[in-house]
This record gives structure tokens, sequence and C-alpha cells, in this order.
């Protein structure tokens, strides 16, 4: 029974939404008493749907029930700090919905004058079970940059450096061996022997230094091909090589049991199933590129590290069209036009930009600039400074929105965490 036939059933007048946009439109409508809320849905997730309703006085009576698979302690701070009143990890059972529901109407009746109307709830739900079998999945093992944090202020949006998974059938593709990757493995360790891509947008520690835990690593039967861009210093299974060298570590890459193949990049697009990789210079000290994943239609991009407009600390507004600053990006600019998900660094608040140009990273307001030249449907920002926590984060994500806005970017943004899934 799905949860709106539930409530029907007990006696509720219900609606329901199938996305996140079309949720806001019929709440803005119709004002319900209680939102039963799912987080992974499409156009709007229930955060963005959460903070869209919290910032506008007349929704804001408007009791949210989270209801998501997403039940991580993440989320469901997250939900109680937009003012979500309950969260039900999904699949729930009718009673605990219906339970659910009446209590959150037992604070919605305070809060409104008696006789109003009927009890209306709505439903904004979303079954990822049916996109999820043809869709493709992104998956953020680790969203930090240079180097892993922990500790109650990161707990929000993890600490592992990067490492982002794209499943796509029985293809598993891993960009970037960051401390994150550890997770990677134990998932792909416990599904049993297959072939897995690795691709590293360049070997700094953050990018790397999770490979010497990655489990399947060390499983007979595993066929792991990395690749990397070519560096001119040392090659790139030297580098890798290095890391496992007995100075630093107890183990060797000779004690590595999977069949590990190392390949430099070449001009060109690589197919792996319906997958098609591509890629483009990254700004960023050493050999860096960003990759293009593109699957039936659909395009992902991953640029974890890149110095957009290096060195310009102005308003992005301000940026004329045939800017040079611009202009050194013109081969990224066509890479990126054609992206509809976009996952691209944002590590300085632009104060901090002034003292850290040149160190490789995008400033929140060139990062923006560049997303309003693009505009994917969806910004996915990762790489999360080491010395931004939980609220600064959140603070900086408000910042993005509002210079977004000012761009006239119709974009969506979100901040990467550790564990976040979307789909394609
Ligand atoms: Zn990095
Ligand atoms: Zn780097």
């Amino acid at each position: 029974m799905t949860m709106a036939a539930a409530l029907r059933q007990a006696g509720f007048e219900v609606n329901r939404a199938a996305d996140g946009e079309q949720c806001l439109a019929m709440a803005r409508e119709r004002r319900p008493d209680v939102l039963v809320l799912d987080l992974m849905m499409p156009k709007l997730d229930g955060f963005q749907v959460l903070e869209q309703l919290q910032g506008d006085p007349q929704m804001a009576e408007i009791s949210v029930i989270v209801c998501s698979a997403k039940d991580y302690k993440t989320e469901i701070e997250q939900a109680g700090e937009l003012g979500a009143v309950d969260f039900l990890a999904k699949p729930v059972s009718r009673q605990k919905l219906v339970d659910a529901v009446a209590a959150a109407l037992g604070t919605a009746e305070v809060a409104r004058d008696a006789g109003v109307d009927s009890d209306m709830v709505q439903v904004a739900e979303y079954n990822p079970q049916i996109r999820s079998a043809t869709a493709t999945t992104i998956r953020l093992w680790g969203t930090r940059g240079s180097i892993p944090v922990s500790g109650p202020d990161y707990v929000r949006h993890g600490g592992n450096t990067t490492c982002m998974e794209v499943v796509s059938g029985d293809t598993h593709i891993l960009f970037d061996a960051g401390s994150g990757i550890r997770d990677a493995g134990r998932a792909l360790a416990a599904a049993g022997p297959r072939p897995v891509h690795l691709f590293i947008t360049h070997t700094h520690w953050d990018h790397i230094q999770g490979f010497p835990f990655f489990s399947p690593a060390y499983i007979p039967g595993y066929e792991i091909d990395i690749h990397a861009p070519h560096n001119v210093d040392k090659d790139v299974e030297s580098i890798f090589g290095g890391q496992l060298d007995r100075a630093y570590f107890p183990v060797q890459m000779e004690d590595m049991q999977a069949q590990l193949r190392f390949a430099d990049l070449v001009e060109g697009s690589l197919q792996i199933g319906d997958v098609t990789i591509t890629w483009a210079h990254a700004v960023h000290p050493g050999a860096a590129v960003g990759y293009k994943i593109q699957v039936g239609d659909r395009r992902l991009a991953f640029f974890p590290d890149n110095e957009f407009l290096k060195g310009y600390l102005g308003d992005p507004a301000d940026l004329a069209p045939n800017d040079e600053r611009l202009a050194v990006h013109r081969e990224q600019l066509a890479f990126l036009a054609d992206v509809d998900v976009l996952i691209h660094e944002a590590q300085y608040t632009n104060p901090e930009y002034g003292s850290k140009v040149g160190w490789g990273h995008s400033s929140v307001g060139n990062a923006c600039a560049l997303v309003g030249l693009i505009q994917p449907e969806h910004w996915i920002v990762p790489h999360h400074d080491p010395d931004h926590t939980d609220d600064d984060l959140q603070h900086k994500l408000s910042l993005t929105r509002q210079i977004l806005r000012d761009l006239g970017s119709s974009a969506q943004v979100s901040h990467g965490h550790d564990g976040m899934i979307e789909y394609l």
C-alpha cells in the first residue's frame, strides 16, 4: 500500500506530489496541515523544499514529517534544523505513518484557528527503487579536500577526502582514491569480484591516500584499471607504489592480489559498459584533469580541484563576456557546456580567496561565475576545506545561493556530503 493510500484509509484528505517542484507548488496552492516529505526527489530534493517552506512565512506553519530511506544521523539532524517535526525511516509501517501524521496534526491544531478546514495531508514521495533500476547512481564517498577531518564539527558533511562512485548497471567506476575509497571498497568487496575502474583527477595526497585501504586491491579475482593524467616527474604506478613503500606502509604493492593495471589518459574518450568518459585539463598545480561521464543523453562532470578565474577577486556579475580571464577557460567551458550535473569545488569564501590565490582552488564567487556560464541543472559542491565546520559550510551554502540568485542562475546547488546519493 502506498503512503497516500494508507493515510486515505485512515480518513485523511491526501494530495500527492511526484517531485519537489510539484510539492512546493501544491503546498502553496492548497496549504496542507501536514506534509510528508521524501528527501531523494527529482527537481528539488526534500531539503530544498524544507528551506523554501521555512523561508515563506505563509507556509512556515505547515508541519513537515520527513520520511526517507536516508535515515542517517546527518539527514535526521538537518531535517530537524530545517523545522521538520518528525523523521520516519523508510519503509515505514502504516501504523507508524498514521500515528506520526496524527501527532503532527496535534501540533498543527494548536497553531491554527479552530475549524478552518478539514485535516489535509500532502505526501511528496518519490520511489527511488523505480528510478535506480534505470538511472545511473552517483555516490559521494568522500567530500573533504586536503586532509581528512573528524570530530563533532564535521558530522553533517563528513570528513573523508575525495572519492566518487558512478554505478550504471553492473559497471562500477570510481573517481579519486581519497580516504572515502575505503568505504567504497568495503561495499565493492561485499558484492564479490568484478572489474573496477578508478579514474584519478590528480595524484595529490587527498586524491590517492585511501588506496592502501581499498580492500578489493587485496582480493584475488578483482581487476582494477587505474587511469590518471600523465605526470612528467613519475609514472602513476610509481606514485601509487611510493605510498606503499616499506617506510610508509607495512604492505607493498606486490602483496596486493587483485590484478592492477595502470594507464596514462590518452586523447579521446573511454567506453566502459554504457558509460562514456572524457576528460579536460583542470587549473590546479601538477598534472590535473576533470572528467565528464555520459550515460545515454545525461552528463555529469567531476572537477573536485579547479581554480576557475584564477586571481579574480571582483563580483562575478561584473565580468565582461570577453574578459581574458574567461578566455583562458575556453576549453573547460566548451567541455562543460552540455553538463546536466556539475560536481565542482568552491573551496574558499570570497574573503579567504584573497590570501589563497594560486593554491589551485576556486572562490565561491568564481565557481558561481562558472555555474552561471554553463547553467547545469544541479551543482554539487565537493572538496570542502578542512577548516570549514558544518556551521561554516551551511553559511557558505547560503552565500552561494545568494550569489547564484544575483547572477540570475536557476541551477540548484547542494553541498556534497559523505554518503550522498544522487541520480544522473
Ligand atoms: Zn584536492
Ligand atoms: Zn590537489
